[in-house]
Parts: C-alpha cells; structure tokens; sequence
C-alpha cells in the first residue's frame, strides 16, 4: 500500500505518521521526491482501514501495490536508485561498466588488467575469487587470496572492485570489497540473500538461469525487506533450447520492463549472456542503446589460457574498442 502526502507535509506530521504505521506492526519506505512524498506500507495492510487513511488531512490518496515486490516496486520509490560505491555511483545518469577477469588468477594479472579497463574507461574492477563452477573439478578460483589480490588492484588503481560470494559465511573475507555480487547460480539462495540484507553493501544480483522477472526481483526483495536498499539487478542471459551458438540467450527486453517496474539499477552482462568474445560488443552496444544503467564485461591479458571463461574474455585492445562504440551510443 502507499501514501501520496499532501504538498506542504511538515517533517513533524510525517514522523507522527510513521510512528502510527509501525505502531500497527508495518515497516514504513519513505520515499521524498521532487514534487512528491510518497509513504510506502509494507506487511498485512489488510488491518489498516483504507477509509480512516485516507480521512487523515495530510494524505491526498492510499492506493494499494497488487505486486508481490514492494520495497523494489518503482511506485514506492518513483525516483531511480542510485547506488553509490566508492567516488562512483550505479543508476541515474551513471553509465557504470564493470570489467576484469573471470576469476583473479595472480596479483600480476589482476593488476595489469585493471589498469587497462581504467584507461579504457571501466569505472570499477570485476574479478572472482570464489567462483562457482559446473564440475567440481574444474578451477574453483584463489578465494581469500584472490580477494588480496584485488584489494591490491583497487590500491593501485583506485577502482572499486566487484566480487562473488558463495557463502554468508566467508561475508568477513568481505570487508573492503565494494559491490558483492550474488551469480545466478545463488540468485534464490534465501538464506544468503537474507544475510546480505543485513549489511549496507552494494549487493549486485544477477539473474537467476532460468529465472522469471517476479522471482528475480522476489530476489531483490528478500535483500531489501532486511534493510540493504542497495541493489543492483545484473542480466546476464537465461536458458533456452538452443545453446550451439549463444550460451544463453540475452534478454535485453527485460532493461526496458525492469526500468518501469522498479528504480532499482539495470546493469547487462553480455559476456555470460554469449559465452563468445566476438558477440560482447554487438550486444553490449545493443545493451547500451535499450537504456541499460551499464555493462559487466569479462577481459584477460591472455584469454586463451585463462583458467576460466576464455571463449568470451575480451583482450585488454577489444574491450577498449568496445568502450569507444559505447561510449558513441550514450553520447558521453
Ligand atoms: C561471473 O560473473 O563470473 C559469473 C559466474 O556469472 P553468472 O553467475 O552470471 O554465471
Ligand atoms: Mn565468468
């Protein structure tokens, strides 16, 4: 449910208003726009008498929210999020572009790519540390150490870094990482997410394999419903029948719809949306023109023998190619 306040609400009247909801057992979202104070009810509304809210001579109008996500619901917070991170910030007029490494390999190559993406105009490093692989078998990423390594990157570069987390409890290991991304693979692993919750930390939550918009943004909500308002909502492609030449499929429809369903920040990850380095730019642009708030994308200084995700790692020359197209499209 939310509350449209009248123009000229005092600051007294809206926290005695407050105080009322959450004396009835509902969390409060308040949301001051530049013409607008929106007071956004979430919990059982069903108690609160719509008649006796609307009676109140500081509300103009009580309308119900009938989707399942509220706090991520654009009509309690009209205004876009911007997540702030570091000097930068995701969201608004922003154009965020997350680049780095699959996973962090040795401190030499963590910092040598970062400094080729900052010259290329990324505003933050990616790079994975714990990284969730199909076969046990298969690199399972530096972990703790990795996180050194980027920490290193960030004092040498001054990016703030971008990393996955598989695990509430390894949140410690955490501490001086910037944005904590949440893969696909996590997306509805609601214990985490709760956790995550908990913090203030930029959460970036990627869409889940097979995850509809609902469940992707119930997702957010879980992160927000425990106080971290900071989320980022990351395509990066779902699963369909035919994956012979495209590792998912890129549902860039989903940027357009999100941005009117929530003010939550739309980033797109063509790298893993693809799996092939020669389709990033083609999508990333593509992206870029359907209003996207910015781009996650894999680089390595040697994608043929990376330890991971090779196929679809851009050279430290292709991404910088792909920034100036970019850069074109949004016009900045
Ligand atoms: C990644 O960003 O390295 C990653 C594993 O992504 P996703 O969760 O989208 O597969
Ligand atoms: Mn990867």
């Amino acid at each position: 449910m939310i509350a449209v306040l009248k123009l000229g609400t005092t600051e007294k009247q809206i926290e005695s208003l407050r105080q009322w909801i959450e004396s009835q057992g509902l969390k409060v979202h308040l949301s001051k726009g530049e013409f607008q104070t929106i007071i956004g009810l979430v919990g059982d509304t069903s108690k609160i008498d719509e008649e006796l809210r609307g009676s109140l001579d500081i509300v103009e109008s009580v309308k119900r929210i009938s989707e399942p996500f509220k706090s991520a619901n654009r009509k309690f917070h009209p205004d876009d999020t911007i997540v702030k991170v570091g000097d930068t910030s995701v969201g608004g007029n922003i154009f965020s572009v997350m680049a780095g490494p699959c996973s962090v390999e040795s401190e030499e190559q963590v910092i040598e790519i970062a400094k080729a993406v900052k010259a290329a105009g990324a505003t933050m490093l990616r790079g994975g540390a714990f990284k969730p692989r199909t076969s046990p078998y298969d690199f399972q990423g530096l972990k703790a150490e990795g996180i050194e390594y980027l920490i290193e990157a960030k004092k040498e570069t001054g990016l703030p870094i971008v990393t996955e987390i598989m695990n509430a409890a390894h949140l410690p290991l955490f501490e001086k990482v910037d944005v904590i991304q949440v893969g696909a693979r996590n997306m509805q692993n609601f214990e985490l997410l709760k956790e995550l919750g908990r913090i203030q930390k930029p959460i970036l939550l990627k869409r889940g394999l097979c995850a509809t918009v609902k469940e992707w943004l119930m997702s957010a909500e879980y992160i927000m419903a425990g106080g971290n308002e900071n989320v980022i909502l990351c395509e990066r492609g779902i699963r369909s029948f035919d994956s012979q030449y495209t590792r998912n499929v890129l549902d860039l429809s989903v940027v357009p719809v999100l941005h009117e369903l929530t003010h939550l920040p739309v980033i797109v990850d063509p790298s893993h949306a693809t799996g092939s380095a020669r389709l990033v730019k083609p999508m990333a642009l593509a992206a870029a023109a359907c209003g996207t708030d910015g781009l996650m994308i894999e680089v390595h200084n040697d994608p043929k023998n990376a330890l991971c995700d090779g196929a679809q790692s851009l050279t430290q020359e292709q991404f910088s190619d792909v920034m100036g197209s970019v850069r074109h499209i949004i016009g900045k």
